[in-house]
């Protein structure tokens, strides 16, 4: 892996996936996940667990994510010009890359190269990351906030979990780790915690996304508890960049037939969004 790492890149080995996130209302993409494949010759699909661990090791995190943003930046343009609107893209940013180097210069670049207005870019970063330099940490984020970039704090609930720093930092959207979602049909106590962190998230006005939702009733009880965005298999799995233009284009088709049908014909909204 490590060896390969080195070569992925220029071999263009690497491939960003889109897992579009749901506005729970109205059932509309409201912003698409970038999350990183490697196209290995030998081993197939390698998912992002196996070789990010690796890439911040070696070093490799800070070209790889350089290209991550440079890629989910092109898919913005490429999207526009299909579908004629900009639609927000989140990319997954390493505690290292937060820590070490030089995140906001590269961030500042990439959006000017690319001609991307900063807020429709969202860094994801969790919470654990303060945690190996709180000032660093600090310090980039305000950086970072001030490009006018989004910044969500992912899989929270599982890291540390100090909550002052929720009242201090500049953080635009929270998204509770799917562990809690994944069982909710068993287990009240889930049920309960994800109540708490969708309410804590709302009383501090920030954006509040449940990732891992994978059925009906996960999604509904979401939904009525006041959680803005979804996530998961549900919706959509991650796609590859011509299966989200096919999977928009049917979003829109949906969308476009719903708006034709009048109200008094007794045919309501589905429950479901899709
Ligand atoms: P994450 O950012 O929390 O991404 C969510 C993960 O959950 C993704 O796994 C996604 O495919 C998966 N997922 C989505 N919906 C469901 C569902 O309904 N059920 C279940 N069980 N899983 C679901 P993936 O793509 O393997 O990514 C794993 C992690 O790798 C990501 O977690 C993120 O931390 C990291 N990662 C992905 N892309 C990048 C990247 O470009 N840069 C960096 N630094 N890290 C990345
Ligand atoms: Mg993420
Ligand atoms: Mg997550």
């Amino acid at each position: 892996i490590e060896y390969g790492l080195g070569h992925a890149l220029q071999r263009q080995e690497l491939m960003l996936y889109y897992q579009p996130k749901i506005d729970m209302k109205h059932g509309g993409v409201s912003a698409l996940e970038a999350l990183i494949r490697w196209q290995h010759p030998d081993r197939g699909l390698v998912p992002p667990d196996q070789f990010i661990p690796v890439a911040e090791e070696t070093g490799h995190i800070f070209a790889i994510g350089e290209w991550v943003l440079q890629t989910a930046c092109r898919t913005v343009k490429s999207m526009q010009q299909e579908f004629g609107y900009l639609i927000p893209v989140s990319v997954n940013v390493s505690p290292i890359q937060f820590l070490r180097g030089n995140l906001v210069e590269t961030v500042q670049r990439v959006l000017r190269q690319e001609r991307i207005p900063p807020y429709l870019i969202t860094l994801e970063v969790t919470e654990n990351a303060r945690f190996k330099d709180e000032i660093v940490f600090m310090r980039t984020l305000e950086q970072l906030k001030r490009l006018g970039v989004c910044i969500a704090i992912d899989d929270f609930g599982i890291g540390y979990s100090n909550m002052a720093y929720l009242k201090n930092y500049p953080i635009d959207e929270l998204k509770i780790d799917k562990a809690f979602v994944c069982d909710l049909e068993q287990s009240v106590t889930n049920g309960n915690i994800l109540l708490a962190l969708i309410n804590l998230g709302k009383s501090l006005h920030k954006s509040v996304t449940a990732e891992g939702i994978e059925n009906e009733y996960q999604h509904s009880f979401l939904l009525h508890s006041g959680c803005d965005v979804g996530q998961g298999y549900y919706y959509s799995k991650p796609l590859s960049e011509e299966a989200l233009s096919a999977f928009m284009l049917d979003q829109q088709a949906r969308l476009a037939h719903l708006d034709r049908i009048p109200e008094e014909s007794g045919i309501g909204l589905p429950d479901q969004p899709f």
